[in-house]
């Protein structure tokens, strides 16, 4: 956990920390290109991390493999590790899905995933590092 961490505040620090990919995702908006990301086929145990500030987001036990070429999952870690707000742009009508809290714009959030919570995270690798269930217990 980066609490002690000061989060960058300019564009410019963002993009230092981040370089320019993870940085047009999560501060941008972007989206990476579907079935491009490292974590899409990735099945180990384990923790997954805001890649911009490694609060711990998602859990391995909740990822799925939806088809869509983007990391799924039917839930976050827990209920205030994500944010989401409404996303109008493209023509369609979304619900956006941040990162508690740095903010960093993770992907959307959709009603079409498995039972029994039917909802499908759908969420940016670049957004994401992994941490192993092994370094998670060894605190
Ligand atoms: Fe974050």
């Amino acid at each position: 956990m980066s609490d002690d961490r000061k989060l960058p505040e300019t564009d410019e620090q963002w993009l230092e920390r981040l370089g320019p990919a993870r940085f047009q995702v999560l501060r941008k908006k972007g989206t990476e290109r579907a079935f491009s990301g490292e974590l899409y086929h990735h099945h180990a145990e384990g923790t997954y991390l805001c890649a911009g500030c490694e609060y711990p987001l998602f859990q391995s036990q909740d990822k799925y493999d939806s088809g869509s070429g983007w990391p799924s999952f039917s839930r976050p870690l827990s209920v205030g590790a994500v944010a989401e707000q409404r996303d109008d742009s493209h023509g369609m009508i979304r619900s956006e899905v941040l990162c508690a809290h740095c903010g960093g714009h993770l992907g959307h959030v959709f009603d079409d995933g498995p039972a029994p919570s039917g909802t499908r995270y759908c969420i940016n690798s670049l957004a994401l590092t992994f941490r192993d269930r092994d370094d998670d217990n060894a605190g």
